[in-house]
C-alpha cells in the first residue's frame, strides 16, 4: 500500500485507534496509549425519541430492570451488526471519549477495527460504514482471530504455522495462519451466550427455577468447566420458581453445569477439530510445537484449555489478558502500519457504488 507524504503527516499527528467490536465487550485502543474503554457493549435506548440513555457499564446494569419506556439491546449480534443506528451511537460515543483525552487539537482518527472471520460482505460494509459514521477518517478491517493471533504474540509473519482460537459471546473463530496470511479460518456461532442459554436451560428444567441471563452468566464464570475439577465448587443462583411464581434460589455444583453445558462446549471443540482436518501435514507438524493458543473472554472455561489438550493432543494454552487480545492486535497493526497493511480485508464493491 503506498501513502503520500500528506498521509504520512497526518498519521504522525492523528489520533490512531484499534477497536475491538465485540458481540459482549467493545475495547478501544489508542496508539501510544494502550486500551483506554473497556465496555459492556450494551445500549440502553428511550424507545420515544430512539435516543442512547446509556451506554457501556451503565447500560449493562439497566438490563432486566428498566421501566416501560426503555429498552436495553446489545446492537451486535453473533458477531455482526444487528442495530446499525445504536451500534454507530455506540462507537461515536467511545471514539469521542477516547479522542478528548488528547490535549491537542488532532485530526479525526484512523481507525482499524476487527470484524469475524467468514462474514458476508454487507456484514463487513456495516462494520465499515458504522466506523466511518462514527467519525473515523480512514477504516481498515481485520480478522478478529488475526487481531488476536497478533494481540497473543503469535509469530504469524513467519513461515510457520500457528493457529487461534478465539470465544467471544457470539462466536467463536478459528484461524491457522502463515507467513502473514490466514490459512484457513471458520467461525461458528456458539460461544459464551451459547453457555449462558444453555445454562437457563437447565436450571428451568432440573429445578423449575427461571433465571436472568446476568446470573447465569455469573454462574458460568463462578463454577462453569470443560473438564473435571481437582475440587468441584458450588454456587448460588437466584431466579423465580415457575411453579410458585415467587422468588428461589438454589445451590448448583460445577459437576451440574459442566453437564448443562457440554453439548455446547463438545460443538465448539468439533469446529476446531474440523478445521485441523483440512490443515496441510507441514502446518499440522509446526503446531505440534506452538500449540493453539486460546482468546477472547470465553476461553477462560475453567478447564478449557486441559479439555482442548486432551481431546487434540496439542498443547492448547491461555493467551494473556485473553479478553484484550484482539484490541491489542489492532494496535500492533497500527503501530507499524506498513508491515501488517496486507492483513486488512477488502471491502468487495457493491452494485451502485
Ligand atoms: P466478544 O468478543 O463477543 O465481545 P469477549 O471476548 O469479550 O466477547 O468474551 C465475552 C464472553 O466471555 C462472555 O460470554 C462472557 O460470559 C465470557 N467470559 C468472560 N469471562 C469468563 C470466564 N472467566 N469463564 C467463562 N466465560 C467467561
Ligand atoms: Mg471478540
Amino acid at each position: 500500500m503506498a501513502f503520500s507524504p500528506f498521509d504520512w503527516l497526518l498519521g504522525r499527528f492523528s489520533l490512531d485507534i484499534g477497536i475491538d467490536l465485540g458481540t459482549a465487550n467493545t475495547l478501544i485502543n489508542v496508539r501510544g496509549k494502550g486500551i483506554v474503554i473497556n465496555e459492556p457493549s450494551w445500549v440502553a435506548v428511550n424507545k420515544r425519541t430512539n435516543e442512547p440513555i446509556a451506554i457501556g457499564a451503565a447500560a449493562k446494569e439497566m438490563v432486566g430492570r428498566t421501566p416501560t419506556n426503555v429498552v436495553t439491546l446489545r446492537p451486535l449480534r453473533d458477531g455482526v451488526i444487528s442495530e446499525f443506528e445504536i451500534t454507530e451511537a455506540m462507537l461515536e460515543y467511545y471514539i469521542a471519549k477516547a479522542h478528548q483525552q488528547s490535549i491537542v487539537p488532532v485530526p479525526r482518527p484512523r481507525v482499524v477495527i476487527g470484524i469475524p472471520a467468514g462474514v458476508t460482505a454487507v456484514e463487513k460494509r456495516a462494520v465499515f460504514d458504522a466506523s466511518m459514521a462514527a467519525g473515523a477518517r480512514q477504516t481498515f478491517l481485520i480478522e478478529e482471530p488475526v487481531a488476536a493471533a497478533l494481540g497473543a504474540g503469535l509469530p504469524i509473519d513467519e513461515v510457520r504455522g500457528s493457529m487461534v482460537v478465539d470465544i467471544g459471546g457470539g462466536t467463536s473463530e478459528v484461524a491457522i495462519m502463515s507467513m502473514g496470511g490466514v490459512v484457513n479460518s471458520r467461525s461458528l456461532r456458539v460461544a459464551g451466550d451459547e453457555l449462558d442459554e444453555d445454562i437457563i436451560q437447565y436450571i428451568r428444567n432440573k429445578y423449575n427455577i427461571l433465571i436472568g441471563q446476568g446470573m447465569a452468566e455469573e454462574a458460568k464464570i463462578a463454577v462453569g468447566s470443560a473438564y473435571p475439577l481437582k475440587e468441584e465448587r458450588t454456587t448460588s443462583v437466584r431466579g423465580r420458581n415457575l411453579i410458585t411464581g415467587l422468588p428461589d434460589s438454589v445451590e448448583i455444583s460445577s459437576i451440574e453445569l459442566r453437564e448443562g453445558i457440554a453439548d455446547s462446549v463438545q460443538t465448539i471443540i468439533d469446529v476446531i477439530k474440523d478445521s485441523l482436518d483440512e490443515t496441510p501435514p507441514e502446518i499440522m507438524a509446526d503446531l505440534m510445537d506452538t500449540g493453539i493458543c486460546l482468546a477472547g473472554g470465553g476461553s477462560q472455561l475453567l478447564g478449557l484449555d486441559q479439555r482442548l489438550t486432551d481431546e487434540l493432543s496439542f498443547r492448547a494454552w491461555l493467551a494473556e489478558d485473553p479478553i484484550s487480545c484482539v484490541a491489542r492486535g489492532a494496535g500492533i497493526a497500527l503501530e507499524d502500519f506498513a508491515k501488517w497493511s496486507g492483513l486488512f480485508v477488502g471491502l468487495e464493491r457493491q452494485p451502485g457504488q
